[in-house]
């Protein structure tokens, strides 16, 4: 019989350890195993003192058993488990539901508090297969808060079937609870194998909705960990997708916002060239204090922090959900002091005028625009241009005309249901001249992303420069 192994260890370094027993509900002393619909699982403390403890949870799947047993179940077990014998990834999270499940539910009898306490965890993962490599691994585990260490694996060549495949050993460590460690495990190991192996129904999708819970939905890479969990079955993505974004809040169509400009924009992270493209034009005009109009979640915040060029960057939103989030993205709390003082987050509407705008360099307002009100443009034309007046503005938004190069999108569509409106490039840009006239600015138009001979790029940038700065 051949048999396949993972293995997961979990530390904790609290006093006494030996609590660990009680949050799982494992006694230290005894080794248990489990028979599973896959093979067996193992559960055993290779240490248990006072000042630390670990558990190890060890998956032996039996492949040859799992053919058989499945043999008319006519579903491609055979087939994944001949081509992917080391796939025992989704096999942990059943284990861990099914065997850690109280402690999954954030629940002990013994020690209900502690259950519900950030200690500190370390946990290792013996063997993952991860396609993206290191970098995938840090992505997905260091915007949750873990430390992130991962040893390069080269498997033993007596299974030639191993392949030439990025494994590794991944360490993780945090201060979290317990329960919390034990979702994220849940939902991550399956995502860090990316092929696509047993059937998934519509009850995973309840499942990733809740063990994703309280933190899936502002996860950066949330869209690629809903569609790797669900094994790129799109319209359960999808659905996953909508139903995390789906909350009673009023700003809750700001949190959809990116979510859904990201599915479309995704094939050419077109994101990522907009906050690349802004940044240089703000390095170029030499400001060094700046606003960041409408910040969202506050990704270019966070670029524009990278470069020291920028002494004081201030961060404005009407919502206040939305200034939230980039406060936990930047992680403002734990910037060194130095750094801390550069970034400020305030809430303010670009309707009204404010006086806290008045004296910056530059400020930058990206994909903004469109969410306004036609009517209310003209009162945020003066707030910028008339009262806040910096030297340089620059303005991005969608350019309508690529919209028909946008396969997902439906002819006539706009690219966020939010969206008042979406320009074409001469709406824009005599929109943006008859602005630059009227208050004393002259105007470039920059096209960003990649460009159609007709159509032109995806998003179009105006840079305003005030008469005389
Ligand atoms: N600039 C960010 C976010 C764009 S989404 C980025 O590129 O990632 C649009 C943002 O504009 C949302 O965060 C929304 O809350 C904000 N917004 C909409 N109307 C606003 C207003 N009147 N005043 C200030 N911010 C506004």
């Amino acid at each position: 019989m051949l048999l396949l192994g993972m293995l997961l260890t979990i530390t904790t370094t609290h006093t006494p350890a030996t609590d660990l027993g009680y949050l799982l509900h494992k006694n230290p002393a005894r080794l248990q195993s489990f028979p599973m619909s896959f093979g067996q699982v193992h559960l055993f403390y290779p240490e248990a003192s006072l000042d630390r403890c670990t558990v190890a949870l060890l998956l032996d799947v039996d492949a040859v058993g799992l053919v058989r047993g499945h043999e008319s179940e006519g579903f491609a077990l055979q087939q994944y488990v001949n081509d992917r014998p080391y796939v025992a990834s989704s096999f942990m999270s059943v284990a861990i539901n099914q065997i850690l499940g109280t402690a999954l539910g954030g629940r002990s009898k013994e020690r209900p508090e502690l259950a519900q306490t950030a200690l500190p965890f370390a946990a290792t993962l013996a063997v993952v297969p991860c396609d993206g490599g290191e970098a995938l691994l840090r992505r997905l585990w260091e915007p949750l808060g873990y430390a992130v260490a991962v040893d390069h694996h080269v498997l033993d060549t007596h299974v030639p079937e191993w392949g030439d495949s990025a494994y590794f050993t991944l360490h993780l460590t945090a201060e979290v609870c317990l329960q919390e460690l034990l979702t994220h495990l849940y939902v991550l190991i399956p995502v860090l194998d990316n092929d696509k192996h047993y059937y998934v129904g519509d009850d995973e999708v309840e499942k990733l909705l809740r063990f994703g819970h309280g933190w899936l939905a502002t996860h950066p890479e949330r869209e690629l960990i809903t569609k790797r969990y669900l094994k790129h079955r799109k319209s359960l993505a999808q659905s996953a997708l909508a139903r995390l974004v789906e909350q009673p809040d009023p700003d809750a169509m700001v949190a959809a916002h990116e979510r859904e400009e990201a599915v479309v924009e995704e094939r050419m992270s077109l994101q990522q060239q907009r906050m690349g493209a802004v940044v240089a034009t703000l390095r170029a005009s030499g400001a060094r204090r700046v606003l960041d109009l409408g910040c969202g979640e506050g990704r270019l915040i966070g670029a524009l922090l990278a470069d020291k060029q920028f002494e004081e960057i201030v961060g404005m939103d009407v919502s206040y959900r939305s200034l939230e989030l980039a406060h936990e993205r930047i992680h403002l709390e734990r910037l060194p002091e130095m750094q801390r003082e550069r970034v400020r987050l305030i809430q303010g509407s670009l309707n009204y005028r404010d006086q806290r705008l008045a004296g910056y360099d530059a400020a930058a307002v990206v994909e903004v625009i469109e969410h306004l009100d036609p009517p209310r443009l003209a009162a945020f034309e003066r707030v910028l241009w008339e009262w806040a007046k910096p030297g340089t503005v620059v303005v991005t938004t969608p350019n309508s005309e690529y919209n028909v190069r946008w396969e997902q999108l439906p002819a006539g569509n706009f690219r966020h249901r939010d969206h008042r409106f979406e320009w074409t490039r001469a709406e824009f840009q005599s929109w943006a001249k008859s602005v630059a006239e009227r208050f004393g600015y002259t105007v470039k138009f920059l096209p960003v992303g990649p460009e159609d001979a007709e159509a032109g790029a995806p998003t179009q940038m105006g840079v305003w420069t005030r008469h005389g700065y």
